[in-house]
């Protein structure tokens, strides 16, 4: 059966959750729709291992207990075929909502460049790593290298270690007076500060990167270029990361102007498509406090309450200071997008190596004449790579953004048009 929102947010991580209960007051019927099974997001992800700070619990706790706030766990978006509706889908059925407004709070993915031997099994991303921990995944007395840049390398190292891995280096590609830089600032954000004394680690190796991960039928090594000399070193596990790029698939496919990587919005964080907003981490990197402040700013403007919204600016703009001082710090060394040499695999759906896609004008033209970025993932990995490697903008997603089941592309026949 179909649906109606007057609110309709797709995405629950901090931004979602803090966007739907910033506007429940108002009464408005406010759908949320997230592909995780639980709400929290990347930061809050759930999971056999996973220990959700009380931060998440209470903020989960209070979403739950809002009546006016339906949840649609473990639901994707599969098209958007007229004017104000969405054409979703969970593993028992397909349905369409419709919606008055509606706020991206999609979030942000990791950024996996192509080196040689990274598609061996063992190697993952930083945050990937991380994920598989949460989920279960046994790393107890596993020997892990952590390479890539930005304080995900941290986090996930912590997790690794909370659970048994023995993390031998973690390499972080920016300079020591970046990152020093970075320090001495973090006493503007007291939280961060603390965190950051939390996290540290004596294998954190400033202005080091991977080279390639070695071994056969998996990872049994890494090389690694630590100030300017070749280091290897024998590990169970792999995990890299060089940043997080937002998801702006969804807004792209719905019209939502871009800038640079990410959706642009105004100081209401709507965007340049009327009734449709934007928040968190798809908006930009800035980390899950920035999340919450957007995520509250669009809630309470996509329900009329300016004057709460205006009332969060200050913090907002504090949160952005933070953003500004990380995303400088950790800026990526154009030396990282030659790491891949002609053989290397960047398109691992569709086996396409680096030598295949050198010479093209756009990502158009090399995915006609190699097939790169039409597989299963349909270029969510090597889409950012390749955006990367040759500066070519990856284009708006066509229907059906996730694999669907035929009945419910098939119900797009009985969608009237808007
Ligand atoms: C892999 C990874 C691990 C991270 N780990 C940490 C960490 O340990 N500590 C830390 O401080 N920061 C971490 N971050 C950064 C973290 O993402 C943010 O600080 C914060 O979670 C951003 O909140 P958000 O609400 O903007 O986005 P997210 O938390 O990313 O939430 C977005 C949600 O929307 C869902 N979604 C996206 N598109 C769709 C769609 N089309 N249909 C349905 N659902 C959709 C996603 O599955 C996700 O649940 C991590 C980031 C990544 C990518």
């Amino acid at each position: 059966m179909n649906e109606y929102a007057d609110l309709l947010i797709i995405g629950a991580g901090p931004a979602g959750m803090s966007a739907a209960l910033a506007a429940a007051p108002s009464g408005a019927r406010i759908v949320v729709l997230d592909d995780n099974p639980l709400p929290g997001g990347q930061i809050w992800r759930d999971g056999p291992n996973a220990h959700l700070p009380a931060q998440a619990r209470r903020l989960r706790e209070r979403l739950e207990a809002c009546h006016s706030i339906h949840r649609h766990p473990a639901t994707r978006v599969i098209a958007s075929p007229g004017a104000q509706q969405l054409l979703v889908e969970n593993d028992e059925r397909g349905w369409l909502i419709r919606y008055d407004k509606l706020i991206l709070c999609t979030g942000a993915r990791e950024l996996l460049l192509p080196f040689p031997g990274w598609t061996l099994p063992g190697v993952t991303g930083a945050g990937g790593l991380q994920a598989l921990i949460k989920g279960g995944v046994p790393v107890h007395g596993q020997r892990v290298v952590i390479a890539g840049s930005g304080p995900l390398l941290l986090a996930s190292a912590a997790t690794a270690k909370q659970h048994g891995a023995q993390v031998l280096r973690i390499a972080e590609q920016a300079s020591s007076q970046a990152v020093a830089g970075f320090a001495a600032q973090l006493p503007r954000w007291p939280g961060k500060l603390l965190q950051s004394f939390s996290l540290f680690d004596r294998h954190y190796r400033t202005a080091t990167h991977v080279l390639a991960a070695l071994g056969t039928d998996r990872v049994e090594g890494v090389r690694v270029q630590q100030h300017g000399k070749v280091v290897e070193m024998a590990c169970d596990r792999l995990a890299c990361g060089f940043g997080l790029i937002p998801n702006i698939q969804l807004a792209q496919a719905l019209g939502c102007a871009i800038a640079g990587q990410a959706i642009a919005v105004d100081a209401w964080q709507a965007s340049s498509r009327a009734d449709h907003y934007a928040a968190g981490e798809c908006t930009g990197f800035g980390g899950s406090e920035l999340a919450l402040v957007e995520g509250a700013i669009a809630g309470y403007a996509a329900v009329g309450n300016q004057d709460a919204a205006r009332h969060l600016w200050p913090r907002r703009a504090r949160w952005q200071g933070f953003a500004k001082a990380l995303n400088h710090a950790f800026a990526l060394d154009p030396r990282l997008t030659s790491l891949a040499q002609p053989d290397t695999l960047v398109c691992r759906c569709e086996d396409v190596p680096y030598s295949a896609l050198v010479g093209h004008a756009d990502w158009r033209s090399a995915k006609l004449a190699s097939r790169c970025g039409m597989g299963a993932c349909q270029g969510r990995v090597c889409g950012g790579a390749v955006q990367q490697l040759f500066g070519w903008q990856p284009s708006a997603p066509r229907p059906p953004f996730s694999p669907a089941r035929l009945e419910t592309l098939m119900s797009l026949d009985d969608t009237p048009p808007a």
